[in-house]
């Protein structure tokens, strides 16, 4: 059931426009200006691929943190942007999604060469995501409005009072490396339509489409101030945003760690917090299945992206009575999912971001092995010219105490279990920690509903996974995350309510 074949795991020829982009001095975006840090620290930039430094960009100071934060503080409190007319900031988000669309391509082979995800994938789903998520938010800009609302103790016509929403202010978005530029947006798109000014982070593996991103901020017509970028370290810059005191509101993507520890943070200045934070989500696999469409949605729901995705499908429980068929036809999308050269036009999943999380990984996976699990596919790392690569694994003969059972991986490594009735495993999927995601797949209609009923989480998929839209709102339960992203949620939590009461 092992899934390598001979791959040539060479990394690809860069573009011009890539190699332009890693050629430019580190720089960080404030007040519309491309500035120096205040000091000469610098990140090396690596393609997971190869393994080869490739890039530098700026570790950016308490100080540049503070030149950011009072630029977006400037930009809000003059009211620049959320001062200007609900269709002037739809028009703009428009024109920067319009942006972004031209440039797509050179987005998707950036983020594949900066994450190490293939570039088929960063160009069929993260750059189109990201387009989708600034041009839905736009619309919002004009949407969202308070209400008048009689008061319940007082007489008819004594008051007139009325709700209004207004953006919350200044926002600290600190995001992860998994999908760089999708997450951007995700963040940026319902805080700009509200018209809050921004500090933006992206993770210090993977800035690269975040700074190209903010090349279009000035010529998409977004005021001076309004989106500030800067790269660094998050124990440093990340912190200190985190901490600053004049930022309204903390948004995050990443580890429930470091999570718990931002909003530890954040409460010294009782900031607004939203965390979308780990997941280990389970995926259900009922006796009625079509197994040649389950098995390769299961697979994908674990293998995509390498499996560094918060909601990767990554406990697998199929009934007993199509176990093993289940397991079959996910070994058979082995050669799809074998991992290649993010800029191998044949590579679906591509490297692992990082030689710290390659390590994370085989670690778990020893980890595995060494408490007993047995590996039904993969299970190793392919050799291969220095890039962190990973094959799609699966892990059986597992038990719920094993840390690869509970602890989220952020691999491609599945572990597959059996169950036998419902119940069972409804308690089985609840069994942990966190609450993100889940995915059911039955042709049950009343399974499903049962089963996304009984699943403790923000989502749950049926006979899919992972399918995210900008319209639905996404989030987690439990220690996976604080409030909900996307849809009218998403807006609503870039904004404060004001209660006007006057009396007549
Ligand atoms: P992962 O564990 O997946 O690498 P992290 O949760 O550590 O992800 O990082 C996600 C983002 O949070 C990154 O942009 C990182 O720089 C930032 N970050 C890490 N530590 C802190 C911190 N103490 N305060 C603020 N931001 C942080």
């Amino acid at each position: 059931m092992n899934a390598v074949t001979p791959i040539n795991r060479e990394q690809r020829p860069y573009s011009a426009a890539a190699q332009a982009v890693l050629a430019r001095k580190p720089a960080l975006f404030i007040n519309n200006e491309w500035v120096a840090s205040s000091h000469d620290k610098v990140i090396e930039v690596e393609d997971p691929s190869s393994g080869k430094i490739i890039s530098h960009i700026a570790d950016a100071s308490d100080k540049d943190v503070d030149r950011a934060v009072a630029a977006a503080r400037a930009a809000f409190d003059d009211g620049r942007w959320s001062g200007l007319p609900p269709i002037v900031r739809d028009r703009t988000m428009n024109r920067f999604a319009d942006l972004l669309e031209a440039h797509a391509d050179e987005f998707a082979e950036l983020e594949a060469i900066d994450n190490g995800k293939a570039k088929g994938m960063a160009a069929a789903v993260d750059i189109p995501g990201a387009i989708s998520q600034l041009r839905f938010m736009a619309g919002w800009a004009s949407k969202v409005s308070g209400e008048t609302t009689a008061p319940y103790t007082m007489p008819a016509g004594a008051v007139f009072s009325y709700t209004v929403k207004e953006p919350v202010g200044v926002c600290a978005q600190i995001v992860p490396w998994n999908f760089p530029l999708l997450m951007v947006a995700l963040k940026i798109a319902p805080a700009l339509s509200a018209g809050c000014t921004i500090v933006l982070k992206p993770a210090e593996q993977t800035s690269l489409t975040a700074l190209r991103l903010a090349d279009l901020v000035a010529e998409a017509g977004f005021p001076a101030g309004v989106l500030n970028v800067i790269t660094g370290n998050g124990h440093t810059a990340g912190d200190r945003m985190v901490k600053h005191p004049d930022v309204d509101k903390v948004a995050f993507t990443g580890s429930t760690e470091i999570g718990k520890l931002i909003n530890r943070n954040a409460t010294a200045t009782l900031k607004h917090v939203t965390l979308e934070l780990g997941g280990k989500s389970p995926v259900v696999v009922m006796p009625d299945v079509d197994i040649a469409a389950t098995a390769p949605g299961v697979a994908g729901a674990i293998f995509f992206n390498a499996g560094q995705v918060c909601v990767a499908g990554s406990r697998l429980y199929a009934h007993r009575s199509v176990f093993d068929k289940v397991l079959e036809g996910m070994a058979q999308t082995g050669d799809f999912w074998a991992p290649r050269a993010s800029l191998d036009p044949e590579a679906h999943m591509g490297a692992i971001v990082s030689k710290e999380q390659h390590e994370k990984v085989m670690g778990y996976i020893e980890a595995g092995k060494r408490d007993g699990a047995s590996v039904a596919m993969g299970g190793d790392a392919p050799s291969n010219g220095g890039g962190y690569f990973v094959n799609p694994t699966i892990l059986v003969d597992v038990n719920p105490q094993m840390s690869v059972v509970r602890e989220e991986i952020f691999g491609p490594v599945v572990v597959a279990q059996r169950f036998d009735d419902l119940d069972e495993v409804a308690k089985a999927a609840n069994d942990t920690c966190y609450g993100l995601g889940a995915g059911v797949w039955t042709k049950d209609v009343a399974t499903m509903h049962k089963l996304a009923a009984k699943i403790k989480s923000g989502t749950v998929w049926g006979n899919c996974h992972a399918m995210i839209d900008a319209a639905l709102p996404f989030g987690g339960y439990k220690e996976s995350g604080i409030g909900r992203e996307q849809g009218r949620h998403g807006i609503e939590a870039y904004l404060e309510t004001k209660t006007v009461i006057i009396q007549l």
